[in-house]
């Protein structure tokens, strides 16, 4: 159990990539604290099993990514009720898809807030912590959308490019306190966040749901296949292991080729 004695908090980790992280990381011994949304019975079912995995504390927050002082809240509970954050896993998000011109500005703001100035709020809260153990792994899910770009997802595309800005930045500030701070890239990964896309597609696209998934979805993809959620959470541990600590300020790519063109 090579996370025994570590504390992980991991945004987003309700559903999809960030509860795969939640997994794979108490299955090496970690206390883990999840944050997202979701029936109450759900999280505290998962929150149960994952510290069955552990054999260390687990706990929820139910902390709004749109809200910073709740982010910083969260931050701070987590160190005082587990003595961490060690890992910070940034990956609470959400989609819109819209043309520019017709993209809602409320949605717009959201999506900022959720995938860009999320990761900042709680990096800031999180890293005093780490600098004062010496050691730290900030991790924050971008997307091969950090890269390249896809037409009608122009608030998602800006934020994933700017968490890249942000995450390098960060790295370089903390290259020499034993601190690594890296995004990891996915490309298409078949989680409710994918799955709830695929309506707006169709109609902007007028499409079939079909025509989506093979047309536009996997179109783009080399491999042909959705990423599955544990090949990232196998990324995310990859990067907390000792062997990984001069990976830093890098954008590591699980993409099935997508961002290779
Ligand atoms: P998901 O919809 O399965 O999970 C999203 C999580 O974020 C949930 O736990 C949800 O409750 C939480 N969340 C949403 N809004 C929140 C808020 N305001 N405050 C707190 N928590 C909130 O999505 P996923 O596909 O697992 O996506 C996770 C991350 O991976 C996102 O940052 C997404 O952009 C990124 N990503 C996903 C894909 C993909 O294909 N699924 C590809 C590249 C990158």
């Amino acid at each position: 159990m090579i996370l025994k004695g570590k504390t992980a908090l991991i945004t987003g980790s309700t559903s999809g990539i960030g509860a795969a992280c939640a997994t794979a990381l108490a299955r090496e011994g970690c206390s883990i604290m999840i944050n997202g949304f979701g029936d109450a019975d759900t999280i505290e079912a998962q929150r149960k099993d994952l510290e069955a995995l552990s054999g260390a504390k687990a706990l929820w927050s139910g902390a709004d990514m749109l809200k910073p002082d709740e982010i910083a809240a969260m931050v701070e509970r987590c160190h005082a009720e587990l003595g961490g954050p060690d890992i910070l896993i940034n990956n609470a998000g959400i989609q819109h898809v819209a043309p520019v011109d017709q993209f809602p500005l409320d949605k717009w703001d959201q999506l900022i807030a959720i995938l860009l100035s999320a990761p900042f709020h709680a990096m800031r809260a999180a890293l005093p912590f780490m600098k004062d153990k010496g050691w730290g792994r900030i991790i924050s899910t971008a997307s091969a959308h950090s890269i390249v770009a896809s037409p009608n997802k122009s608030a998602y595309n800006a934020a994933k490019h700017g968490l890249m800005g942000l995450t390098k930045t960060a790295a370089l500030e903390v290259a020499q306190q034993g601190i690594t701070i890296n995004c990891i890239s996915p490309g298409y990964v078949w989680t409710p966040l994918i799955e709830n896309q695929i309506p707006d597609t169709m109609r902007i696209r007028n499409m079939s749901r079909d025509e989506v998934i093979n047309d536009v979805l996997l179109a783009a993809i080399p491999q042909k296949k959705f990423v599955m959620p544990d090949q990232i959470a196998a990324m995310a541990l990859f990067l907390c292991r000792d062997e990984a600590s001069a990976i830093t300020g890098s954008n590591m790519v699980v993409d099935g080729g997508w961002t290779a063109q």
